[in-house]
């Protein structure tokens, strides 16, 4: 049965599943992704269109 995507809640397909699974799609995964390397759990309305972990720059204690 179908779970739902953990960041938009629509429903993800387990056969076949997605390269993006557990999410429904990649950018799904990279919101929540980037929502865990910033420190917050929120959804981001755009993400940035660079790619790769910012080095530090804000320099966060976490
Ligand atoms: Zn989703």
């Amino acid at each position: 049965m179908p779970r739902p995507c953990p960041v938009c809640g629509k429903d993800v397909p387990e056969d076949p599943r997605p390269p993006s699974y557990p999410f429904c799609s990649p950018r799904c995964g990279l919101v929540d992704l980037g929502d865990w390397l910033s420190g917050r759990h929120a959804i981001s309305e755009d993400l940035p269109d660079s790619e790769g972990a910012p080095a530090a720059a804000e320099g966060e204690p976490e």
